[in-house]
């Protein structure tokens, strides 16, 4: 068995767990990131797409990305669409706030780029991992795993990091952990489309028959979703009988045409909001989805895990820099205020947009009236543009 010795072992190498070993080095302290897919396996998989502002400013302002700023694109508003028109949200007019459209693949392609520049020690395509004696703080941590090669190792660190993701086993080793759960009785339907952009921002929809959502990736290829049941079998869904999903959902009297193109991918996104707490006891802290997961309506699960890494790391220069292990204490009740704000936000985007089974007309017409309340409001509308943009202050009241 081969033995590395670092000062952070961070498990799970997509966004929050190279974002903190980037972080960390930026303040000198080494770290281990391992993950067990590979990095192709990663970078083909399309996640989220929206980031808030102050997640632009980490990566820009770490040197993680400059070329968000040159990619990616500033949308200054989305259009909530109900009853057969567009009605826009305008975030730098309402909160004097924006944020950007650049992909979770992008995302995790420059900070993978930034730590190999700066030789990190990553390991992608590893299995087996396990992570031993994190329960105290008088412990010495390790981590051991298998490589692709079938050898075994062991990282010896100061702290571990739990960065594995909504499924994580990391969380397993949490002592006297709460978990917080609400299930949705439907689904994402996915697609990635070859067509040109509907709209140059993000379009909300809501229909009688069900969510739809209209997302831009490039010139040439656009993200779109639709509510569906959450059994539904993407194989069995012809291009045509998404396109009319879709159509019907976008229609409307205002003139607005949604563009067709031939499907590349298709998906099937189950989600619920899912909290732990506390994200730390011992030497081992979580980071990400591996201690809470939102449902995607409010594009805040990319932008949670940016801001988790942004406290710990901080914590974590406190802990190891300056030798104040009393500062691990902090992490999880900072993390957790913007994440309770986050859920909340993610849910009640979800429940305004989406048809629940066994809908009423009462409760038809109550939606329509909460949509309305918020378009039409100055107050209602700037709420929603600072949750979606992120709180500036946050999270605190
Ligand atoms: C299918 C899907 C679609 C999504 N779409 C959206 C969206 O449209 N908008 C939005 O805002 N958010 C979306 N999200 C959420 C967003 O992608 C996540 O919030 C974000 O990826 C969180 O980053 P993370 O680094 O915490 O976790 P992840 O990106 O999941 O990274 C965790 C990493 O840990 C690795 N790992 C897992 N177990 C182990 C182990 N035992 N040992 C080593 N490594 C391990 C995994 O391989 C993975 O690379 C989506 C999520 C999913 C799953």
């Amino acid at each position: 068995m081969t033995t590395t010795r670092t000062r952070v072992a961070i498990v799970g190498g997509g966004p929050a767990g190279l974002l903190l070993s980037h972080l960390l080095h930026i303040a000198d302290i080494d770290s281990v990131v391992l993950d067990t897919r590979t990095h192709h396996q990663i970078a083909t998989t399309h996640r989220a797409g929206i980031l808030e502002q102050d997640s632009v400013r980490l990566l820009v302002d770490s040197g993680a990305s400059d070329r968000v700023l040159a990619d990616g694109h500033e949308h200054t508003g989305i259009d909530l669409r109900f009853d057969g028109a567009s009605h826009r949200i305008d975030f730098r007019r309402l909160v004097d706030a924006s944020c950007w459209l650049y992909p979770q693949t992008d995302v995790f392609l420059d900070l993978h780029a930034s730590r190999t520049r700066d030789k990190g020690d990553l390991r992608y395509g590893i299995a087996d991992t396990e992570i031993h004696d994190v329960d105290d703080l008088d412990d010495t941590p390790h981590v051991t795993f298998t490589d692709s090669e079938g050898l075994t190792h062991r990282v010896v660190a100061d702290i571990v990091v739990g960065a594995d993701g909504s499924r994580s086993t990391c969380r397993t080793s949490i002592r006297g952990a709460s978990q917080f759960f609400r299930e949705y009785p439907f689904a994402w339907f996915g697609v990635l489309v070859a067509a040109p952009p509907s709209a140059p921002e993000l379009i909300y929809a809501r229909h009688q028959d069900g969510f739809a959502l209209v997302s831009q990736r490039t010139a040439d290829v656009q993200r779109m979703y639709f509510q569906c049941d959450a059994s539904e079998d993407p194989a069995t869904w012809s291009d045509d009988r998404i396109w009319e999903q879709m159509q019907t959902r976008l229609s409307g009297h205002d003139g607005f045409e949604l563009l067709q193109g031939p499907v590349l991918e298709k998906a099937v996104l189950p989600f619920r909001s899912f909290v732990q707490t506390p994200l730390r006891s011992g030497r081992l802290l979580l980071v990400g989805d591996a201690g809470h997961t939102v449902p995607p309506t409010g594009a805040k699960g990319l932008n949670l895990a940016l801001a988790d890494v942004r406290v710990l790391a901080e914590v974590l220069e406190r802990a190891l820099g300056k030798r104040d292990l009393d500062a691990l204490s902090e992490y999880s009740d900072r993390a957790l205020e913007r994440v309770w704000k986050a859920q909340h936000f993610s849910y009640w985007m979800t429940t305004m947009l989406h048809r629940l089974p066994e809908t009423s007309a009462f409760d038809e017409r109550r939606q329509l009236s909460e949509l309305a309340s918020i378009a039409g409001s100055e107050n209602g509308a700037a709420y929603l543009a600072e949750g979606y943009t992120g709180w500036s202050n946050g999270g605190r009241p």
